[in-house]
């Protein structure tokens, strides 16, 4: 599904600073993959340069997503094409119910995908149902996107999104962070709701937590710009006990 080769990529600033050097990863279809590491490692730059995001840019290296190359589609071509990056749509957007975010969404991405639009009692059926399975409240969905939502529940937000927009790829960036446990468990029951052997997954975390509850088929460790281990999930219970500092050591 996705194979990244000798990516490099540096901040698009004046310093222009290099915080991916020569970083491989293979995921498969189905495959569930956590990357770990300590702050500032890279691996926010690695899910942005994955959706797209402005402000980086690659020097070197190589990414395929489903025999396509990544690196020469715009952000809305890979969203089409069925990546999904979690915390893509953080902001906060008064005047627009997430009803009406929602539904621009899946109408967009049903449109790319050549489906035709859903009517409106189709959209309040599948929005009803990923709401319920997540505990999202009606009124939360007549509420201005984000404006005034908690930590949790922007998550869970995310979360429906997500369910929705059924991609094929999806990176979560630190979506356990500012969870308490009531809240991890929910997002993560819904992530493991949409595990399927078509459906691969890359999350992003600085904790162990969170594997806890989504436990990843494979575990990499991202330090000094590349990836300096794998293993299985049993790597990430050794982290937590060791912490990164052989890493960082080594970086
Ligand atoms: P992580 O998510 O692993 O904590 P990041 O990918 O966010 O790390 O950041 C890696 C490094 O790149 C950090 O040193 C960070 O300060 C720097 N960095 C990331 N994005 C930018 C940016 N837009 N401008 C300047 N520096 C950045
Ligand atoms: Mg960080
Ligand atoms: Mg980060």
């Amino acid at each position: 599904m996705l194979a990244i080769e000798n990516l490099h990529a540096k901040v698009d600033d004046e310093e222009g600073r290099e915080i991916l050097k020569g970083l491989d990863l293979e995921i498969w279809p189905g495959e569930v993959h956590a990357i770990m590491g300590p702050n500032g490692a890279g691996k926010s730059t690695l899910g942005h340069i994955i959706a797209g995001k402005d402000g980086y840019e690659v020097t070197e290296g190589s990414v395929q997503f489903m025999e396509q190359d990544l690196l020469e589609m715009e952000p809305e071509e890979r969203a089409a094409a069925g990546i999904f990056l979690a915390f893509q749509y953080p902001v906060e957007v008064p005047g627009v119910a997430t009803m009406t975010f929602l539904k621009t969404a899946m109408n967009a991405q049903r449109e790319a995908r050549g489906e035709k639009a859903l009517s409106t009692p189709e959209f309040m059926k599948a929005v009803k149902g990923a709401a319920d399975k997540l505990g999202i409240q009606q009124d939360m969905l007549r509420r201005p996107i984000n404006v005034g939502f908690s930590g949790g529940e922007k998550k869970r937000n995310e979360i429906m999104q997500m369910a929705l927009l059924e991609p094929k790829f999806c990176v979560l960036d630190e979506t356990d962070s500012g969870l308490d446990i009531d809240a991890l468990r929910i997002v993560s029951e819904g992530v493991n709701a949409l595990r399927s052997p078509e459906r691969s997954f890359l999350v992003i975390t600085h904790y162990q937590r969170l594997l806890d509850y989504i436990e990843p088929d494979h575990v990499h460790v991202l330090a000094g710009g590349r990836i300096v281990r794998s293993g299985g999930p049993e790597l990430a219970k050794e982290l937590e006990a060791k912490g990164y500092a052989e890493f960082l050591e080594a970086a």
